[in-house]
């Protein structure tokens, strides 16, 4: 883990480690001007050498995954977690508001009210979250990072290099037989990782079978491709397995991650796009685990660098304000009193880390979840380490 470093103008400079840090605060040379994530200002000039930085990104549904890297060492691993409650919240939120019309004795009408929901290009807003998370995760460290590098994963085949395979860009010139990885990423995919065979039993192992055999003049071509499992794969070759293949579907392009690689790429015309193919061969020949962290760190370049300790976070609504605003007749359930500790906030207890699961007794105890258990504690023994806004950084 590393400390990112700003100067005296608030210009970002190579992180440092903990260890210096502590030593700059203690000679007052430097101050904290931010927790989480730790960063420190300088408080004397400073030239600093700088080395190449790249960024690593795993974009993704569910979870994205960020690599800081530079030839010798990894510096950040980190995984986010994305909110997936952001339509079930609108939903809830759509209730409230139509129960309190209903309520309503006049409404002035109103026409142009949906003109921004028919906008062109307008997203969903689970979507549009998702696009404004990834670019806030990527800003993040662009700020606080001298010139760096981004590289984006953007999906798990490249549809323009199947269609055209005379492009090439910096990712492809590595040697290995990246082309055919490509196909197969994409008849996996298309076959939506299931054995095509039509019969039960299948193994776990996904091959991809030539259906015009190789030998025979087949080509790589993605519709005479067809996913089967090992077990029916070897019953096909030897002959006791006919297959009856129906009209191959075409893949759904419209997805959630196609929107995100769209938008993303426009915003930084600079990143590099590279593949969920090209990153899964790399991996293998790296010997790593599939994780989110090792994927990012292979995206970011990464071969025998040492390693950081990966830090997860997680993204929370802040405040559920519709709920406290749309109950007519009554009063809003909007939290008032803000207490010193909120819940989530991460604090210090007999010289442990924790997350708070709450205020009882007016803010007087601390509710916390020890070893498994929930424990009430006095909140004058805790000392606040870092204040929620809406990222968490996941502590035991
Ligand atoms: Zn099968
Ligand atoms: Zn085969």
């Amino acid at each position: 883990m590393k400390v990112f470093v700003i100067n005296m103008h608030g210009e970002p400079l190579m992180p440092c480690s903990p260890r210096k840090a502590r030593i700059l605060l203690k000679e007052k040379r430097a101050k904290v001007v931010q927790r989480e994530p730790f960063t420190i200002q300088l408080l004397y000039g400073s030239s600093g050498y700088k080395q190449d930085i790249t960024i690593g990104i795993d974009t993704g549904h569910d979870e994205v995954g960020v690599s800081v890297t530079t030839e010798t060492k990894e510096l950040f691993s980190s995984v986010f977690k994305m909110r997936n409650d952001i339509s079930k919240k609108m939903t809830t939120r759509r209730m409230y508001r139509r129960n309190k019309r209903s309520r309503l004795r006049y409404r002035k009408p109103r026409f142009d009210n949906r003109a921004a929901s028919t906008r062109k290009g307008r997203l969903a807003p689970s979507v549009e979250w998702k696009v404004e998370t990834h670019k806030r995760i990527i800003s993040f460290y662009q700020n606080r990072l001298p010139k760096c590098k981004v590289i984006l994963e953007t999906g798990i085949f490249d549809m323009q290099k199947m269609q055209n395979p005379e492009i090439k860009n910096e990712m492809y010139q590595k040697g290995i037989q990246y082309g055919y990885a490509n196909t197969k990423a994409y008849v996996l995919t298309r076959d939506r990782h299931t054995c095509q065979a039509g019969k039960s039993g299948c193994t776990k192992r996904l091959e991809v079978h030539h259906i015009k055999f190789k030998s025979q003049g087949g080509s790589d071509n993605p519709k005479n491709l067809i996913t089967l499992c090992s077990k029916h794969h070897k019953e096909l070759h030897e002959g006791k397995l006919i297959l009856n293949i129906k009209k191959h579907k075409s893949l759904r392009s419209a997805t959630t991650m196609n929107i995100i690689r769209k938008r993303l790429l426009g915003y930084y015309p600079n990143a590099i796009e590279t593949f969920g193919y090209v990153t899964k061969q790399n991996r293998q020949n790296l010997g790593l685990e599939k994780s989110h962290s090792n994927d990012a760190f292979v995206i970011a370049g990464g071969n025998n660098q040492q390693r950081a300790e990966t830090m997860d976070y997680k993204f929370k609504q802040a405040n559920n304000r519709a709920i406290g605003i749309h109950r007519k007749g009554y009063a809003p359930t909007a939290r008032k009193v803000r207490y010193l500790i909120q819940s989530g906030d991460i604090i210090k207890y007999e010289g442990r880390t924790y997350t708070s699961k709450g205020n009882k007794n007016k803010g007087k105890s601390i509710l916390l979840e020890i070893e498994g258990k929930k424990k009430t504690v006095n909140s004058k023994k805790v000392e606040l380490i870092y204040n929620r806004k809406n990222i968490q950084c996941i502590y035991a």
